[in-house]
């Protein structure tokens, strides 16, 4: 099947966006909004820190308002809906509906199961894409989620929203044990049937989950990236991750993370500093913006930073240092990539 494209709107958006910032002297700005309208989830994942570090407020949903406010109050053009479930939020077909009305490039993080309620309510659009978790084919990917029957469910659920005519992605947490083969399967299966792109990240390691075996060292990240990301292996699977941040995942390049560019907005407030860190929930998004915060956080300077390789602080990082190498300027527009900044969660 012929996959959606990525649409030519996005990436002259971001570019545009990402210049006015510079024009107007910022050195750190939004470019993904994180919203979490909610934390409860229909899974319960064994490698998922949400469900664990919002215990307390797992029944708390975000109004409408209050969440196209902080998406507002970011200005990033693209968001990134995830928790939890999102699908499980009652008011979610308002929240998406109405970004989209206004234009933002609206990205749903699913697990899957209840995507078909809300297909019913939100039509599809240019400006939005669901991207649905997929860690593996049907056993890897049903024990990952610690339930049966989750793959069939998931898979029929993005062939039905791809006839729909819906934009559709997946999303795969690469953890200890992460069997190669059977992800280059599901990636080739996920490609053929017309998903825009997979993308693909490390796990990571959340001090809430008990289970802390099952995440990678840094090193661990890159050597088993670098056999899943094989150019003569993968032949043919559309990834939807930047070439760049792909490089870093292989271990080809260093970056210092930049995830002040995809501040988090949860039921709590703004997460401090960072999507996988909770060190503090703050009223406002210029405090994630700081750079005394990022003096205290970031690779070699909180120990919990020394294995992070995630999209929110890395791919992000790849293209701002594009932006003063004209090489790796061209690779990120000849790849179409410039609109991958780290969009999805975990
Ligand atoms: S990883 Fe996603 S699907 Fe799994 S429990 Fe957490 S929020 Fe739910
Ligand atoms: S490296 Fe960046 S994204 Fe990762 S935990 Fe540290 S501050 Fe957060």
């Amino acid at each position: 099947m012929k996959p959606a494209q990525r649409p030519m709107e996005l990436s002259i958006r971001l570019a545009k966006y990402m210049l006015m910032q510079k024009l107007k002297g910022r050195k750190r700005f939004p470019m993904v909004t994180m919203l979490e309208p909610l934390e409860m989830c229909n899974l319960s994942c064994v490698g998922c820190g949400r469900i664990r570090e919002y215990k307390s407020v797992m029944s708390k949903m975000m109004p409408v308002e209050e969440a196209l406010a902080a998406v507002e109050e970011s200005g990033a053009p693209i968001v990134s809906i995830a928790g939890g479930e999102p699908t499980i939020h009652p008011q979610i077909a308002d929240i998406i509906n109405e970004l989209v009305r206004r234009k933002y490039f609206v990205y749903c993080c699913s697990n899957g199961l209840l995507m078909e309620r809300v297909m019913q309510k939100v039509k599809p659009s240019k400006y939005f894409c669901w991207v649905v978790h997929m860690d593996g084919l049907e056993e890897k990917h049903d024990e990952s989620v610690d339930r049966q029957g989750v793959y069939k469910k998931a898979k029929a659920a993005i062939q039905k929203a791809l006839d729909t005519g819906y934009r559709v992605c997946t999303n795969t947490t690469i953890f200890r044990g992460s069997d190669v083969e059977d992800l280059r399967e599901l990636f080739r299966t996920m490609t053929e049937m017309g998903v825009e792109g997979c993308m693909v990240s490390p796990g990571f390691d959340y001090e809430a989950v008990s289970d802390r075996e099952q995440f990678l060292l840094r090193s661990e990240s890159e050597e088993v990236f670098k056999k899943i990301l094989d150019p003569k292996r993968s032949e043919g699977i559309r990834f939807y991750n930047n070439p760049l941040y792909l490089n870093f995942l292989r271990g080809e390049r260093e970056y210092q993370c930049t995830a002040w560019s995809n501040p988090t907005y949860t039921v709590m407030g703004w997460r401090m500093p960072c999507y996988p860190l909770a060190d503090e929930h703050v009223g406002k998004v210029s405090e994630v913006m700081k750079g005394e915060v990022w003096e205290r956080y970031g690779v070699g300077k909180d120990p919990r930073c020394a294995n992070c390789m995630m999209h929110c602080g890395f791919e992000s990082a790849t293209i701002f240092g594009a932006i003063t190498s004209p090489k790796d300027w061209i690779t990120l527009i000849k790849s179409g990539a410039i609109s991958k900044s780290g969009i999805t969660a975990s």
